[in-house]
């Protein structure tokens, strides 16, 4: 059965081509434009299968994507791409822990689009069993299922850090963290090459995968919020050091 996928966008002429392509690939597209509209879709509330994938359009009539992003991630974790017109909210979807998993900035290419839905899509499959959902929260469960990943140990301590990968959670100083996916995979790898350090390309690779657009700044907007969650379990700890022009590394200590 062709997977259904979800698309928020008020532009008429956008939406068709967007739905056009998405068709052509052999998903099933369904079109809603108001923020509204789509959190409904999304409740599965339509009577039609639930959307497996959003693609949210920012500026819609009745409320911000990011508003409507926000929303959905208190019950939803699927995978959302944001269609941006302008470049300042492209620094809102990467600097916001809104839980996006990629944007594409208009114009563009319904192709491009629906090729980085296939990639998006690709990486989160096999799902996870529900028992992972409920212990990962807020959809670091999807990390928990990495095809072609080598089998990890289950549990591996390193500076404080405490990385429980069949249960896709990490501890800090006994304490778990509530991480979004991408803090989860970025402080994950980090934990795997303790000392090493990980240029920004090295860290995109494996845990962006595909999006090989996405700017180099969006591991530093995740690394800035992934020290703050870490802060607040050890004000005066820092474990993930900053290479100056080459990554990071997770302090071996
Ligand atoms: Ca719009």
């Amino acid at each position: 059965m062709a997977r259904t996928i979800l698309v928020v966008e008020d532009e008429q002429a956008i939406a068709d081509g967007i739905a056009y392509a998405l068709r052509t690939d052999g998903f099933a597209p369904l079109h809603v434009t108001l923020g509204e509209q789509a959190l409904a879709a999304m409740r599965g509330e339509g009577g039609g299968p639930v959307p497996e994938l959003v693609v949210l359009d920012i500026g819609l009539p009745d409320m911000s994507g990011l508003e409507v992003c926000r929303r959905l991630r208190q019950f939803s974790d699927a995978p959302v791409i944001f269609l941006t017109a302008r470049s300042d909210e492209i620094d809102r979807v990467v600097g916001l822990e809104i839980g996006a998993d990629d944007y594409v900035t208009k114009p563009f290419s319904p192709r491009e689009l629906v090729a980085r839905i296939r990639v998006i899509l690709r990486r989160m499959a096999p799902p996870a069993p529900r028992a992972v959902d409920a212990a990962a929260g807020n959809g670091a469960h999807h990390a928990a299922a990495q095809p072609g990943a080598p089998a990890a140990p289950a549990s591996r301590q390193v500076a404080g850090l405490e990385l429980r990968a069949l249960e896709a959670r990490i501890l800090y100083c006994g304490q778990a963290l509530d991480l979004t996916r991408y803090e989860y995979l970025l402080l994950k790898t980090l934990i795997e090459h303790p000392g090493h350090v990980l240029s920004r390309a090295q860290l995109m690779d494996r845990v962006w995968t595909g999006a090989s657009d996405t700017l180099d700044r969006t591991v530093d907007a995740h690394v800035k919020s992934l020290r703050a969650k870490l802060r607040a379990v050890a004000p005066d700890a820092d474990p993930i050091q900053t290479h100056r022009g080459l990554g990071y590394s997770l302090a071996c200590a």
